[in-house]
């Protein structure tokens, strides 16, 4: 699935000159869910990923699995975001104030609706931000 999301953005990634990293554990195991809705999901934050970084995107995707859950995390070296701002990025048209020095557009829904999906899954999402450095999103949904 992840594998035929980032196929479909093959264009806006090439856009960009993005380095894309791909580990994918061959998963086995089967989730309950919906399978439009995650690939929804993966396509929001890897749009995230290349918006938010300047120049030439580098973005990992990792996943792995354990006896009880997958995990899903995507990686970017991006603008990165403080403490104080990921709190808030899940809710509703809540966009990171960036002034003029990244003309990127978005409504500020796209993680709502991520973290609705999630949510729905029984899964969690989690964030982990350096202003500057990059974030890593993870999703955990039960197998
Ligand atoms: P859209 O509705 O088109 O997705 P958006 O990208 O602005 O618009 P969200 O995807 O919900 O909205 O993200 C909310 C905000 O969180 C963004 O405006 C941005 O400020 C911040 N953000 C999201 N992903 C990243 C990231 N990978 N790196 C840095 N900031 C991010
Ligand atoms: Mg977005």
């Amino acid at each position: 699935l992840i594998a035929a999301v980032v196929d479909s953005m093959s264009l806006q990634l090439q856009k960009r000159d993005t380095q894309l990293t791909l580990h994918l554990d061959a998963i086995t195991d089967e989730l309950e869910g919906d399978e439009l809705h995650l690939s929804n999901v993966i396509y929001n934050l890897i749009d995230n990923a290349i918006k938010y970084s300047v120049n030439e995107p580098k973005i990992t995707i990792e996943t792995a699995s354990s006896f009880s859950h997958i995990n899903i995390k995507i990686t970017d070296e991006g603008i990165g975001m403080t403490r104080e701002q990921t709190k808030r990025i899940f809710d509703q048209f809540y966009r990171v104030p960036t002034g003029n020095l990244h003309n990127v557009k978005g409504f500020g829904l796209g993680l709502n609706y991520v973290q609705d999906i999630i949510t729905q899954m029984h899964g969690k999402i989690k964030v982990n931000s350096e202003k500057d450095k990059g974030t890593t999103f993870e999703i955990i949904l039960p197998i």
